[in-house]
């Protein structure tokens, strides 16, 4: 019988990975995704823990959810609520006393043993909740079954989870637990499954995503091997840790046709200063070393970060020294974000927290400078000719959305049949975060 799955998922791109694995993992009990809470059978939060106040965001969504499951009961049916991801994990037993109608709370380690967790749910008996949290990292990669049913031409594919970083601002060596790498074999695997399946993209996953080593065998190799499938064009990887930069690495970025030339490079911070604080394990001279060496390796590729405004102890030189350093480098995008404590971590009973106007003021001169780089980075592309891996529809007729090596998106018009394919496009407009392009060929291009 086929039933209504609903999952909302929060965070970053390993919770839309276990997303998407956990929806496989429960079609064979008959449930396909829907689109709204209302229509579902289960539902599932997969939560993040990395945004402020995530707690609380996660507990008003589960009141709404409560509502449905009353209104559901009052009809004689039946709604099955599960919590998934990084406030499971650390809110675990707290979340069900806190929502007594919560019926599964399971950690980001324990996804594969979703379909058992949902069998005892929809039997009614657990009266007390089904709590799981348990660091299980191998286990399941091991169980998790392969994916299914995509028509995507690029796909996430986690090969790495966990940390052993312990940044003071971060709660995700405490919610997924030590780093953990499969095995290249499961990887190549399932790589070349979703190969099979359409999918000519491939961005590697993992929290430290670099610091991937399993049975002798770094991130480089893993590269190299999979760059051996032959209908896969491009291979991403992120999140990386400037520490985890090997040698192999930096030059995997000159010989390797199919790793495409954007990384996604965090650096937090211009200072020193804030560097130590922060527990990154590394110093600006070290970063500029590793952009540097990997610029030597391959001339055109493009940087994006990750800044932290308003850390703890950050003096207006320290800021000063982040602009400096993203005025050096020229990255094509970035994310930043404003400190904010996150409790259990140690930087959250740091001293001299920066008042909320200095952190506003900082983020706002810190995103318009990244804004101007992002605007002449896609400005100087403008005339010229490159690959577009065609992804999705976009919202006017006949539009279509891809994106270059260099991760920007461009628009182009053409027809569904350029879906899932690479051409060649001459980008023509350039606007701060997309390009719009024409197609100048009807061949496929190589990457
Ligand atoms: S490297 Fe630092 S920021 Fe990244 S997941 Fe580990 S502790 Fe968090």
């Amino acid at each position: 019988m086929t039933k209504n799955l609903f999952i909302k998922t929060y965070g970053c791109q390993m919770n839309v990975y276990d997303s998407q694995r956990m929806a496989d993992a429960l079609a064979p009990q008959g449930y396909r995704l829907v689109e709204q809470p209302d229509e579902a059978d289960l539902v599932v939060l997969n939560t993040c823990h990395i945004r402020e106040k995530a707690s609380e965001k996660v507990f008003s969504e589960l009141g709404r959810l409560n509502r449905i499951k009353m209104n559901r009961e009052a009809e004689g049916g039946t709604l099955v609520i599960g919590v998934g991801g990084c406030v499971a994990q650390a809110e675990g037993a707290e979340l069900i006393r806190r929502a007594p109608y919560v019926d599964m709370v399971f950690g980001p380690q324990t996804t594969h043993r979703l379909p058992e967790m949902v069998s005892r749910a929809t039997r009614g008996t657990e009266k007390n909740g089904i709590i799981d949290t348990d660091f299980a990292a191998a286990e399941k990669f091991d169980e998790l079954p392969a994916p299914t049913g995509t028509n995507r031409s690029s796909a996430f594919l986690s090969i790495q989870e966990g940390c052993d970083k312990f940044c003071t601002f971060c709660v995700v060596p405490y919610t997924r637990g030590a780093e953990f790498s499969r095995p290249q074999n499961d990887i190549i695997l399932e790589a070349q499954t979703l190969v099979d399946q359409g999918v000519r993209e491939i961005t590697l996953l993992g929290q430290n995503v670099n610091a991937y080593r399993n049975n002798g065998i770094g991130l480089a190799d893993l590269l190299e091997n999979m760059s051996q499938i032959d209908d896969l064009k491009r291979i991403r990887y992120t999140t990386s840790h400037p520490r985890d930069m090997d040698d192999a690495l930096v030059a995997a970025h000159g010989t390797n046709e199919k790793l495409m030339p954007f990384l996604h490079l965090p650096v937090q911070s211009g200072s020193d200063t804030i560097l130590r604080a922060m527990n990154r394990g590394h110093g600006v001279d070290r970063f500029f070393d590793i952009i540097d060496r990997l610029r030597a390796a391959r001339p055109d590729i493009a940087f994006s970060s990750d800044f932290i405004v308003g850390f703890p102890g950050e003096t207006d030189a320290d800021f000063e020294a982040t602009l400096d350093l993203i005025g050096r480098i020229e990255f094509a995008q970035a994310y930043s974000f404003k400190y904010s404590p996150r409790p259990g971590t140690p930087a959250a009973d740091m001293n001299d927290q920066v008042p909320e106007p200095i952190k506003n003021e900082r983020l706002a001169a810190l995103q318009d400078l990244i804004t101007q780089q992002q605007k002449i980075y896609n400005a100087s592309h403008i005339g010229s000719h490159t690959s577009i891996l065609f992804e999705s529809a976009g919202r006017n007729e006949n539009q279509y959305i891809g994106r270059t090596p260099y991760n920007q998106s461009v628009h182009v018009t053409g027809d569904a049949t350029l879906l899932g394919t690479v051409r060649q496009v001459e980008l023509t407009i350039s606007k701060s975060h997309s390009l719009e392009g024409r197609l100048i060929e009807s061949a496929g291009a190589t990457i």
